[in-house]
C-alpha cells in the first residue's frame, strides 16, 4: 500500500489559513485600514461596492512601500512590525502577525499601488489566489492604495456563507466605527459605490462620536456625553458616558485599550452598576471608554478576530472605572443640564405662602416587621375592584381608539347614554394633571394617565399590525427623512410595519424618503423625530426581523401619541381611559415595564387618621 499522507498544496493551505483571518468583507476592511494607520496615514479613503463582495478599496497617504517590500508584504508572516518574540509583549501597532495581506491575496483579486515619498516611481502589483499576475513600475501618489475585488472568488463555500448585503454592510460599519473612534485625528471618507456615507474630518473624540452617531440627531448626542477621566499608576481612563435619560435598549457601547477596540463583559458591569437605579433594567447607557495601560500588564489576544483582552489588575481597574463613572454621573446630578423637557420633573408650585410651609409629617409603625408581616400584594383585578358595579358595566368591550376620541366630540344618542353610565359610575379626580385618582372598593386607585394611554395605544397598534387596518392620513407638505446608512438598514426592515400603521413613504434615492402619509395617531410633533426615535429603539432588533421589531415600533408611536402628563382631562375622558386600560390584558405595567397604577388600600388610608 502506498503512503497516504501528503502535504497540502500551498494554495489550499493558504485558503485554510485565510479563513481564520478573513471571514467576511468587514475583516478585509479592518485589516487594510489598520495597515494604513500603522503606516502613519493622516487621511484614509474607503470605497465599498455590494457590501464589499465585489469591491473594497482603501487608499491612504501613509509612508508607502518600496518595490521589494510591496512584493514581500504578501508573504505569510511577512511583517515590518515585530522582529522578535519579545516584541510581542509591547505591541503598539494594530497588525503584527504578517498574515492579513497573505490571507486576502489567497481568497481575492488584489491590486496594490504604492510609493514612498523618497521614490520617484511607485509599484503596481496584481495578485489573485496567491499568484502574481503583474508587477510593474507606475506613477502614483505617495501612500498605498489597495483594491480588493471579488472576495472569495475561488472559495464558493465561503461566498455562500456570507449574509445579506444589509448584514454584511452592518459588519463593515461596525469595524469602521471601532477604528475611527480611536483615531479621531485621522480623517476618513467612506463611500458606498458613488454615495458618500461618511466624511469625518480630523477632530477630537467627542466630535468624532457626534459626527458618527449623531448624524441625524446631533443635538441628542451633544447633550448627552459626560466626560470621565482618571489617572492612576495602574491605568488611565478617559472617555464619555451618556446621561441616564439617554439610555436606550441597544445602546452604543465601546471600550478601547491602548488604541484597540476590546470587549470586556466584566468592565461593562462596572459601568452599568454605576448607573444603579438611574435607568430602567431594560435600558443601557451609551459609553465610549478608553483605557491606557502598560502593555506588559495585558494579554492581547493574538487571534486577529478576537476582541477579548485579559488584564493583570482586573479587580483594581474595575473599582477605578466604577468610581470614575460614578463621579461624573454625580457631578452631572449636582449641576443638571438645562433641559426644557419637563416630563418627570418635580412640579414646584410657584404661589406658595412660605409662612405656611411646614416640614412634612412622617409616621411609622415601630412594631412593623417586614419579615413577619402578613401583608398581601393587592390583586389588581378589575372585576374585583369594581365589584360594586352592575354586572353589565363590568364587562368592558375593547373600544377602537377612534371611537374613544369621538366619545368626547360627537354626541349621538347612544354615546350620550354611554357617557352618562360612565359618569354615574365614578367620580374621578385628576391630580397635577398627571394622575387619575378614583375610588374603588378596596381603596384609592391612582393611575398615571400618560403611561396608561401608552399601554392602550401600544396594544392597539400591535393589533393594527396584525389585522392590517390602520387609518392613514395624507400629508400635504411631505417632510423629508434623511437617514444615515446604518439607520437606513433598520428603517427598511421597519417599512412593512409602518405601512400597516398608516405611514406612507416615497424613496428619494438612497437613505432619503418623503413622508407622504402618517398614522392618524401621529400628533403635532415632528414626524421625522418620531421616526428617528423609532429607529433608535428598533436597533435592539435590527439583527433579525422578529416580533421585537413590531413591539419597538408600536411602543415609540404609542409614547409619542399618548395623552401627556400635564394635559387636563374631563371626567368622561378619565373614565374612558380607565375602561380602555382595564380592557388591556396587561394593565399594570407599560410595555417597557413602568408601573401604571398603584392602590392606597382603605386600611392604609385609615391608619393615617
Ligand atoms: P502586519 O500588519 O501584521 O504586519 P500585514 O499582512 O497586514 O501584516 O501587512 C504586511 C506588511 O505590509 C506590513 O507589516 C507593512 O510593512 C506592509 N504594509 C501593509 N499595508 C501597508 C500600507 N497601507 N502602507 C504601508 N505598508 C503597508
Ligand atoms: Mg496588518
Amino acid at each position: 500500500m502506498s503512503d497516504i499522507i501528503h502535504l497540502l498544496p500551498d494554495s489550499v493551505a493558504n485558503q485554510i489559513a485565510a479563513g481564520e483571518v478573513i471571514q467576511r468583507p468587514a475583516s478585509v476592511l479592518k485589516e487594510l485600514v489598520e495597515n494604513s494607520i500603522d503606516a502613519g496615514a493622516t487621511h484614509i479613503q474607503i470605497v465599498i461596492k455590494d457590501a464589499g463582495r465585489t469591491l473594497i478599496q482603501v487608499v491612504d497617504n501613509g509612508k508607502g512601500m518600496s518595490e521589494t517590500d510591496a512584493r514581500m508584504a504578501f508573504e505569510r508572516h511577512a511583517t515590518s512590525k515585530i522582529s522578535s518574540a519579545d516584541d510581542l509583549f509591547s505591541i503598539r501597532t494594530m497588525g503584527f502577525r504578517g498574515e492579513a495581506l497573505a490571507s486576502i491575496a489567497a481568497v481575492a483579486q488584489v491590486e496594490l499601488r504604492t510609493r514612498r515619498e523618497e521614490d520617484e516611481l511607485g509599484v503596481m502589483i496584481e495578485i489573485a489566489g496567491t499568484r502574481v499576475f503583474k508587477q510593474e513600475v507606475v506613477h502614483c501618489d505617495t501612500g498605498t492604495a489597495f483594491l480588493i475585488k471579488n472576495l472569495f472568488f475561488n472559495v464558493p463555500a465561503r461566498r455562500r456563507f456570507l449574509k445579506s448585503d444589509n448584514v454584511e454592510k452592518g459588519h463593515i460599519l461596525n469595524e469602521f466605527y471601532r477604528i475611527v473612534l480611536v483615531n479621531p485625528d485621522i480623517s476618513f471618507s467612506f463611500y458606498d459605490a458613488d454615495e458618500e456615507i461618511f466624511q469625518l474630518p480630523p477632530s477630537n473624540v467627542k466630535v468624532r462620536i457626534e459626527n458618527i452617531f449623531g448624524k441625524n440627531a446631533k443635538k441628542r448626542w451633544q447633550q448627552q456625553l459626560l466626560s470621565i477621566e482618571t489617572d492612576t499608576n495602574l491605568v488611565s481612563i478617559k472617555g464619555y458616558v451618556g446621561k441616564p435619560e439617554f439610555a436606550q435598549k441597544t445602546a452604543v457601547q465601546y471600550f478601547f485599550v491602548n488604541g484597540r477596540y476590546m470587549r470586556h463583559p466584566y468592565f461593562h458591569k462596572a459601568v452599568i452598576m454605576a448607573y444603579n437605579q438611574m435607568i430602567q433594567a431594560t435600558e443601557s447607557p451609551n459609553y465610549f471608554i478608553y483605557f491606557e495601560v502598560d502593555p506588559q500588564t495585558i494579554d492581547i489576544n493574538i487571534h486577529p478576530t478576537k476582541t477579548e483582552i485579559k488584564f493583570e489588575n482586573e479587580q483594581a481597574i474595575w473599582s477605578i472605572l466604577s468610581a470614575a463613572v460614578k463621579e461624573s454621573l454625580g457631578k452631572f446630578n449636582v449641576v443638571p443640564s438645562i433641559d426644557f423637557d419637563q416630563e418627570g420633573a418635580i412640579d414646584i408650585p410657584t404661589n406658595v405662602n412660605i409662612e405656611n410651609v411646614r416640614p412634612p409629617q412622617t409616621s411609622f409603625n415601630p412594631n412593623y416587621n417586614p419579615f413577619t408581616s402578613n401583608y398581601k400584594r393587592p390583586t389588581l383585578d378589575w372585576e374585583q375592584l369594581y365589584g360594586d358595579f352592575e354586572k353589565k358595566e363590568k364587562t368592558v368591550e375593547p373600544v377602537d381608539e377612534l371611537e374613544f376620541q369621538s366619545v368626547i366630540t360627537t354626541e349621538t344618542v347612544e354615546q350620550q347614554q354611554k357617557i352618562e353610565t360612565v359618569e354615574a359610575r365614578a367620580e374621578n379626580f385628576q391630580f397635577k394633571n398627571r394622575y387619575i385618582l378614583t375610588g374603588i372598593k378596596s381603596g384609592l386607585l391612582m393611575i398615571d394617565q400618560q403611561r396608561a394611554h401608552t399601554r392602550i395605544l401600544f396594544d392597539l397598534f400591535l393589533s393594527q399590525m396584525e389585522n392590517q387596518k390602520a387609518v392613514s392620513q395624507q400629508v400635504l407638505f411631505p417632510e423629508i427623512l434623511d437617514l444615515s446608512p446604518d439607520d437606513d438598514l433598520i428603517f427598511e426592515q421597519m417599512l412593512p410595519d409602518l405601512n400597516l400603521l398608516g405611514f406612507d413613504f416615497e424613496k428619494n434615492g438612497s437613505n432619503s424618503y418623503s413622508i407622504k402619509g402618517v398614522s392618524s395617531y401621529t400628533g403635532t410633533a415632528s414626524v421625522e423625530n418620531l421616526l428617528l426615535e423609532m429607529i433608535d429603539k428598533a436597533k435592539t432588533t435590527a439583527e433579525e426581523i422578529s416580533s421585537g421589531l413590531h413591539e419597538s415600533i408600536a411602543l415609540t408611536l404609542a409614547e409619542s401619541a399618548s395623552v401627556k402628563s400635564g394635559q387636563r382631562l374631563t371626567n368622561e375622558e378619565m373614565n374612558d381611559l380607565i375602561d380602555r386600560l382595564f380592557a388591556c390584558e396587561n394593565h399594570n405595567y407599560t410595555p417597557d415595564g413602568k408601573k401604571i397604577m398603584t392602590i392606597f388600600t382603605a386600611d392604609e388610608l385609615e391608619k393615617r387618621f
